[in-house]
């Protein structure tokens, strides 16, 4: 189990983009969102903690 980065909640089933944990869903809610909706923004806002972390911490 991790801690989906987007939703907050512990999921079994989903995926690492770098050190960022995305579940399911959430990916199907990514793919599936209108750039011009307001929740892409939120989806891009916390997917930018992947280019703000330290790379090698
Ligand atoms: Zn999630």
């Amino acid at each position: 189990m991790h801690q989906c980065q987007i939703c907050d909640t512990n999921q079994e089933e989903g995926i690492f983009i770098y050190h960022l944990y995305i579940c399911e869903s959430c990916q199907a809610k990514i793919v599936a969102t209108d750039p011009e909706d307001p929740d892409y923004r939120f989806f891009v806002h916390k997917l930018r903690r992947i280019q703000q972390s330290p790379l090698n911490s």
